[in-house]
């Protein structure tokens, strides 16, 4: 076989989800080149069938790259939390905070795709199979499969977006033994914009306001999430109902997927000239709603910094300090909800009607929560 000419470029980023996309549209919006590759046909993103909440500071980002997807994005008015069988409830209304929203419900597929179409045509190889990874001193070698053609790219840096990681001992796996359940359904009345939080001592039951329908992310153990996906449309919505309560009446439900749920905390961000971003850093449970806005923050970061200091190790060292306390606090602020809500303890039950009373009274409290979902790391204190 004849030996791939060496291409040589500054970044190189490997996956070109939501996360690589926006790194490399931040990068251009400061004159920086970079190219993504993708292992995924690019159409194929449109399969994904998850929605995402995002905050109102990913709304900011996204818009300054000009990919926010307007007519796609549903805004979030108001966030009830409660938990099933027990007392306590608060409200999180976005008026308290002077914005017109709290956050947007988008599908993945056009949060992709609005991504997508701000890419210039040079930008992105997808349908890649990567080789090698081969690190130097001051760049790093890959070499990858595309179009039936062997090539070989010397980047300066090269950065990980590929999302969730498959086992890396560089890698902290804990498995929630629970499963996401997701399905999309219609409610009657209608949602009025408000997206409901009720833990259950299966796990979280999250609903998400979504063009007409509510984006259900069901929370279960896996056994019951095998029983939940073999289920018809009427016991499907059944188990729902008696998950949620009689408040809001669910019916056509649309076709449903899961996704077992753990916590992936890679130990180190920053290796030699490599660099490791969004859920290929941290993958975390759903609830709450905190992976890709941690990821897209990520990537601002990144981009600024590769920007504002150069496109070199030192950079990537300075990032990787940057980033430890927003990704530490958003997997520990995620992790202790799970933990705490997912159980039926008799004097734990109390101890969360109890929290979630004082949220609801006391909006200095209520306050420092809703601030960290509306602007994630800037407002940690
Ligand atoms: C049920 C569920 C609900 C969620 N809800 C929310 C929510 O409400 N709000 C929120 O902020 N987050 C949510 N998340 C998390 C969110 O989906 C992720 O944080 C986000 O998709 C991560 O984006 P990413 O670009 O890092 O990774 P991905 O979206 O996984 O993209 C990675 C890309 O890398 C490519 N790739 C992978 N391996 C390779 C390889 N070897 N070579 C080349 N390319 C490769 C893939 O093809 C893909 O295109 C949810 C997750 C789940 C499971």
């Amino acid at each position: 076989m004849t030996e791939a000419v060496v291409e040589q470029v500054d970044i190189l980023i490997i996956g070109a989800g939501p996360v690589g996309m926006t790194l490399h549209l931040a990068l251009a919006a400061g004159g920086q080149k970079s190219l993504l590759v993708d292992r995924r046909p690019q159409h194929l993103q449109q399969n994904d069938p998850r929605a995402l909440a995002l905050s109102h500071g990913a709304r900011q980002l996204l818009e300054q790259i000009k990919a926010w997807p307007t007519r796609a994005a549903t805004p979030i008015e108001t966030i009830h939390i409660s938990q099933k069988d027990g007392f306590g409830r608060t409200l999180i209304d976005h008026s308290d905070y002077d914005l017109p929203a709290l956050g947007y419900v988008v599908r993945y597929r056009d949060l992709a795709a609005a991504l997508a179409t701000q890419l210039s045509a040079d930008a992105l190889l997808d349908s890649v199979e990567i080789l090698d990874i081969t690190p130097a001193d001051d760049h790093v070698t890959v070499s990858l499969h595309h179009a039936g053609a062997l090539r070989s790219i010397q980047t300066t840096l090269l950065i990980h977006a590929e999302g969730t990681p498959g086992d890396d001992p560089a890698v902290k796996v804990s498995d929630y033994h629970q499963h996401a359940v997701i399905a999309e359904i219609t409610p009657q009345p209608g949602h009025q914009n408000r997206a409901w939080e009720r833990f259950t001592p299966d796990g979280p039951l999250a609903l998400l306001p979504l063009g007409k329908e509510y984006s259900v992310v069901f929370t279960l153990p896996p056994a019951k999430a095998d029983a939940v996906m073999a289920m018809d449309d009427t016991a499907f919505t059944a188990a729902l109902q008696s998950q949620f309560g009689s408040r809001i009446r669910f019916a056509k439900p649309g076709p449903r997927s899961r996704f077992p749920l753990f916590l992936r905390l890679r130990d180190t961000l920053v290796k030699g000239s490599e660099v490791w971003i969004g859920n290929t850093a941290q993958t975390l449970h759903p609830v709450s709603g905190q992976g890709f806005n941690l990821g897209i923050r990520d990537a601002w970061q990144l981009a600024e910094i590769l920007l504002n200091n150069g496109v070199d190790r030192n950079s990537l060292a300075r990032y990787a300090a940057s980033r430890r306390l927003d990704r530490q606090g958003s997997a520990f602020f995620t992790d202790q909800i799970v933990r705490t809500f997912s159980n039926n303890f008799g004097p734990l039950k109390v101890v969360r009607g109890l929290g979630l009373l004082a949220l609801d009274l006391c909006p200095p409290a209520r306050h420092f929560v809703a601030k960290r979902m509306i602007w994630g790391a800037r407002a940690w204190p």
